[in-house]
């Protein structure tokens, strides 16, 4: 590992980077440790063996026949067919096989820091080993384009996720040479960005284009950062400049394969964010996952080259989000038809697509958006997304998933074992095995905690190394103790977050209490000393109950009510709550008690009040009556969200009626 120095040279700009600590060097335990545990166990080599399933490793074999198109190009409607410039056919999900792979190489690196793990490990090498021999004399490599459609590359930037593929399996180069320390595939994968930075930049003679699907610029980042190489950082920051920018290189390019730009599939480059320059931007819109991981890829370039040009973009992206379409739990992207944004306020909770992969990708965001300072508006979404949207997408033993988050169900959304556009599994599983380094940002003379639970880190500070241990039976109990061990006395700044969610919080260090308004900021306490080995600091978040209620703007929760404790959103299910749910209100007074359920869903804290049910009487076959239904008491019981689907499916509802 090389440190980059010459980002923050380039602008003269101090470069104020809070970066997050590597995966092993943070060991989670309690809750998280249990959700590592689930994917190091069965996640990740479940991923292996589905990709396997699916032909994927057909496909990168060099010495098999290449399968042809084992899914199908996109059929299109009717409508389309009859448009001559339809282009939509174009498309299958099996041109991001080399995603698919890259995330599963990924997920399993990280795993295999939780538990050794030989036999994927040796699966892993043999993948490596068919993209070592599949990859070209110049330095490419795309599966697709060398064993589908040969002679294609860098023909259809906008629809065929090529620069995409790269990304991830940039991403899962460095992930896996970080956690064996084979480099294998990360030269491969520097080969193969060599020939990309030949191919595509602002100098005469190259190709002005980008990816339709953003996620290379992030991963540039990743293994500028692995390497030292200036040249990937700067071409991170040349695929972010460039977007949107005119001559619009997605018409040229259609024209160039002798189509009409204007019989586009999704009509708009709102789609995939490229119908205005990004730091032009100020709408959060099209499809969710590409406009998290560009926004994530921009955040990641203003804390490289200490850009505020794009850190008020970003900005303004948050607020737009956060204000308008974020749903309770986390989730985003409310519409199948582009698998993203609708307009303002439009949350329709039954039909939210809110794709597992979108919450994933507002992890990320959220987390690149600390680099360049601890501020709870940032960490307080992470938290959101991370123990609600998110983790929705997977099984508590591992072994299923979501791709859809609705926050209300009949009883038929239930989990699946694949899915043949199979992205959400393997990004939830890489984000659920890597979630220690999501915990802390590491500054020069500070450390800042942006997540709370049990867990112990490891990491230096002005030279000396520091041990922190988390006690914590987190996000069931707020009281959270931290115990700092510097092998030395070393003096930083302790950064500790104090959640918005949380209206009642007290801190002590070595049982002195710290009076919280003098040393808050941006939602963090900042505690200043020299650290001795054995300093205690106790931080007590009160854990009350809230009843959430949406911006009247929202239709579809008007009159609703969301019930949360800490930062987890609960629902309930037809499996606690017998009859449907629609008939259950809850009363503005009812009174909600907490109860810790050691032997339910893993253990839990479960949230129970006393409602009302419009009751099972007898209408006589009518539809219609003068009379109000007869309402009976019920008992009405709540689960975390994100433990949903994991017992007998059936309806399950996140903002109840109240009344
Ligand atoms: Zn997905």
């Amino acid at each position: 590992m090389t440190a980059l120095k010459s980002a923050a040279q380039h602008t003269g700009k101090p470069k104020l980077a809070f970066r997050p600590l590597p995966v092993p060097q943070v060991d989670v335990r309690g809750f998280w440790g249990d959700r590592v545990d689930a994917v190091a166990a069965r996640t990740a080599e479940i991923l292996y063996e589905r990709c396997v399933e699916a032909r994927m490793l057909e496909q990168i074999d060099p010495d098999r026949p290449s399968p042809g198109v084992v899914i199908p190009f996109h059929s299109p409607s009717p409508d389309e067919a009859a448009n001559p410039g339809f282009t939509g056919s174009t498309v299958t999900t099996q041109m991001f096989w080399d995603s698919d792979w890259g995330k599963t190489i990924e997920t399993a690196a990280y795993s295999l820091y939780r538990r050794r793990n030989d036999t994927l490990e040796k699966k892993i090498d043999a993948v490596i080993d068919l993209y070592g021999r599949l990859q070209q004399s110049d330095g490419y490599l795309s599966s697709w384009y060398q064993r589908i459609q040969p002679g294609l590359r860098w023909t259809n930037l906008r629809d065929c996720h090529e620069l995409y593929c790269a990304g991830h399996l940039i991403e899962g180069a460095v992930a896996y040479f970080q956690a064996t320390g084979k480099r294998k595939l990360l030269d491969i994968m520097c080969r193969y960005v060599d020939h990309i930075a030949d191919t595509f930049g602002p100098e005469p003679g190259k190709k002005k284009g980008y990816c339709g699907h953003e996620e290379i610029e992030l991963a540039l980042v990743k293994l500028a950062r692995a390497t030292g190489e200036q040249k990937y950082m700067d071409l991170a920051k040349y695929f972010i400049d460039q977007r949107g920018q005119q001559p619009h290189y997605f018409d040229e390019e259609a024209r160039a394969r002798g189509t009409d730009p204007k019989a586009y599939h999704f009509k708009t480059y709102e789609y995939n964010q490229s119908h205005k320059p990004v730091r032009e931007q100020d709408k959060v819109v099209g499809h969710a996952v590409r406009a998290m991981y560009l926004f994530s890829g921009m955040a990641d370039v203003a804390t490289e080259y200490g850009d505020d040009t794009l850190r008020a973009a970003l900005d303004r992206l948050w607020d737009d989000l956060t204000t308008k379409s974020l749903y309770v739990t986390g989730g985003l992207g409310p519409s199948a038809h582009n698998e993203g944004f609708t307009s303002d306020y439009d949350l329709p909770n039954e039909t939210a697509y809110a794709e597992t992969c979108a919450a994933v990708g507002l992890v990320f965001w959220s987390s690149r958006m600390l680099g360049m300072g601890p501020n709870a508006r940032y960490a307080d979404m992470m938290e959101r997304a991370l123990y609600n949207g998110s983790i929705s997408g997977l099984s508590l033993d591992g072994s299923l998933f979501f791709y859809e988050n609705p926050l209300e169900s009949r009883g038929r959304h239930n989990r699946w074992k694949w899915h043949r556009c199979p992205c959400c599994p393997p990004n939830i599983g890489r984000m659920v095995a890597s979630i220690g380094s999501y915990f802390y940002g590491l500054a020069d003379d500070a450390l800042a905690v942006h997540l709370y639970g049990d867990s112990t880190a490891r990491f230096e500070i002005s030279g000396k190394p520091v041990s922190l241990v988390q006690t914590s039976n987190y996000p069931w109990n707020g009281a959270v103790s931290i115990r700092v061990e510097p092998v030395a006395p070393v003096a930083f700044t302790l950064h500790l977050r104090l959640p918005a969610w949380c209206r009642k919080a007290a801190l002590k260090v070595n049982g002195k209490a710290v009076a919280l308004d003098a040393v808050l900021s941006d939602g963090y306490a900042a505690i200043e000393r020299e650290w001795q080995k054995g300093d205690c600091v106790e931080l007590d978040l009160d854990m009350s109950i809230s009843r959430l209620f949406a911006n009247p703007e929202v239709r579809q929760d008007i009159g609703r009510v969301a019930l949360a404790r800490g930062p987890l959103i609960y629902c309930v299910e037809a499996t606690d709550n017998p009859g449907q749910l629609h008939r259950i209100s809850l009363p503005r007074a009812a009174r909600i008690e907490a109860h810790h359920e050691p032997n339910l869903l893993g253990g839990i804290v479960t949230l129970s009040a006393t409602g009302n049910r419009e009751a099972s009487e007898d209408w006589r076959n009518g539809l219609y009556r003068a009379e109000p239904p007869a309402l009976e008491e019920a008992r009405v019981k709540a689960v975390p969200y994100y433990a949903w689907d994991n017992r007998d499916s059936g309806e399950m509802l996140v903002w109840l009626r109240e009344g």
